[in-house]
């Protein structure tokens, strides 16, 4: 495939980004089934979500409260009246045979929200957030992929059925270039910040609480016309959707340079090899006979509810990262790199449980990040918390674990085998500073090196480092090395 310089000389890639959140109501959308993530199979349904006939609907008031404070933190206009409606599509994990959602009137509409990247700042437009109710789930059996290809039959849980989703779409982003799946990736995580923020989600993207479908089409560079889009579904995690922009960007610009037009189509992205490959063709006059919902009585929000809401909008994420970057004293490139790194929650958690700003980011940064990256997973996702990593700094900075016994630590705490104090009991990694057992350990090293001790004695005090060295391998890495050049000099000095 040709490389993503090459298609970006004639081409310039337009994406649009939609967004679906499940949010963290206790109840479902339209009934007052719980919602809890990882119950047994079909135990949280009723006749409404199971689309019994005769059921009814009622509208969950938390959710229409989440759907409104999102829409207000994107900077849209909240709808002084709307109405759901039916979108009808066939699917066994629909049960209704409709899903009810908002058509031409959503909740919110018309935002705006500036994306840092590296080279500055690119405002994304929001459409639309609208609220409707997420499927239930499809399990395939007896294949080897899970796929429905060589299964030998589904089954269909329904616990998901009727979860309240809100789904958040931007307007093509034309402003990013080259940047673009940079952007997509920084849009996607800042507004993951904020639905943390808002405290309306726990946007985990590999449960599925945040689902992003990644639309890119190209156009000839200097053209005004939107080129033919594809849509990558459900890219589970921010560098996939990095990845599979960048992928599609290359893959529809060899297309165009063939001579040959780009399908209007879903595709799937493959996370193992990093290509999209096709799903079903899908035109924009695509026919789901939409009517307005009889069974629910429209939403007509007061302003004094709007405003009493937006009252409760916790402090814009850039406000807040000015302020602790000013708190924390970074310089703006550690700052653009801690938040690049989607770090910025996990750091501030770890300087509120004791850490020093710089310590809190080194460690997320380096050591972390090393990791995560090795592990193809998100810094959040690591099995340790931002208390856990502040436990490990505290040890650090007693003296109690040098830098190489730390990243001891922390390996035996990612390993699941306990917090930092029980890995340094289990594994007894903690340094020596004991000066009995230091001083034995120098009195062999000198008297098995005669040479460097007589040079030493002589006034070479730069030749003690092999001496300590001798101790410090003695030990296993494990004395005060301070302490042994102190032990060292005293004998010999
Ligand atoms: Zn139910």
């Amino acid at each position: 495939m040709i490389s993503y310089e090459e298609a970006l000389q004639t081409f310039e890639p337009v994406i649009g980004l939609e967004v679906h959140v499940e949010l963290g109501t206790v109840s479902k959308m339209f009934c007052g089934c719980a919602t809890e993530f990882g119950a047994e199979p079909n135990s949280q349904v009723c006749p409404t979500c199971l689309g019994l006939p005769g059921s009814l609907p009622v509208l969950n008031g938390a959710a229409v409260e989440s759907a409104m404070r999102i829409g207000l933190a994107l900077g849209c206009s909240i709808a002084e009246w709307c109405r759901f409606a039916r979108k009808n599509y066939f699917y066994p994990d629909m049960p209704k045979n409709f899903q009810t959602s908002q058509y031409d009137e959503p909740i919110a509409y018309e935002g705006a929200v500036d994306v840092e990247v590296d080279a500055g700042t690119v405002t994304v437009g929001i459409e639309r957030a609208h609220m409707e109710e997420d499927t239930g789930k499809s399990l395939h059996v007896g294949g080897a992929t899970g796929r429905i290809h060589g299964a030998s039959h589904s089954l269909v849980d329904y616990n998901r059925a009727g979860i309240p989703l809100i789904e958040i779409v931007t307007k093509p982003v034309t402003g990013a270039d080259a940047r673009a799946p940079e952007v997509a990736r920084a849009y996607v995580g800042q507004l993951r910040e904020l639905l943390l923020a808002l405290g309306v989600s726990d946007v985990r993207m590999e449960q599925g609480s945040l689902r992003c479908d990644a639309n890119v089409s190209l156009r000839p560079r200097g053209s005004d016309v939107l080129g033919t889009r594809t849509e990558t579904k459900n890219v589970n995690s921010l560098r996939s959707i990095e990845r599979a922009v960048r992928h599609e960007i290359c893959r529809q610009a060899e297309v165009l340079l063939a001579g040959e037009r780009v399908v209007q189509e879903t595709r799937h992205w493959h996370e193992d090899t990093g290509v999209t490959t096709s799903g079903r063709e899908k035109s924009d006059a695509e026919d789901y006979r939409y009517f307005p919902e009889p069974d629910l009585v429209p939403v007509a929000p007061s302003r004094e509810w709007v405003d009493r809401l937006r009252a409760t909008l916790p402090e814009p994420p850039h406000a807040r990262r000015a302020r602790l970057q000013q708190a924390w004293e970074f310089s703006d490139l550690e700052m653009r790199d801690v938040v690049g790194a989607g770090a910025l929650e996990l750091v501030d958690k770890t300087i509120e449980a004791g850490a020093a700003p710089q310590a809190a980011r080194k460690w997320w940064l380096t050591e972390l990040a090393r990791r995560a990256r090795a592990d193809g997973v998100e810094l959040v996702e690591l099995p340790i918390t931002p208390g856990q990593v502040a436990e490990l700094q505290a040890l650090v900075d007693a003296g109690r674990v040098n830098d190489k016994l730390a990243r001891q630590v922390l390996e035996g705490v990612l390993a699941g085998e306990g917090s930092p104090e029980q890995v340094v009991a289990a594994r007894g990694l903690e340094v020596v500073s004991d000066d009995g057992a230091l001083g034995a350990a120098v009195d062999r090293a000198i008297a098995s090196n005669p040479d460097v001790a007589a040079k030493i004695r002589d006034g070479k005090v730069a030749a003690a480092g092999a001496l300590i060295g001798a101790v410090m391998k003695e030990l296993r890495g494990q004395a005060d090395a301070g302490r042994v050049r102190e032990l060292v000099l005293q004998r010999l000095g």
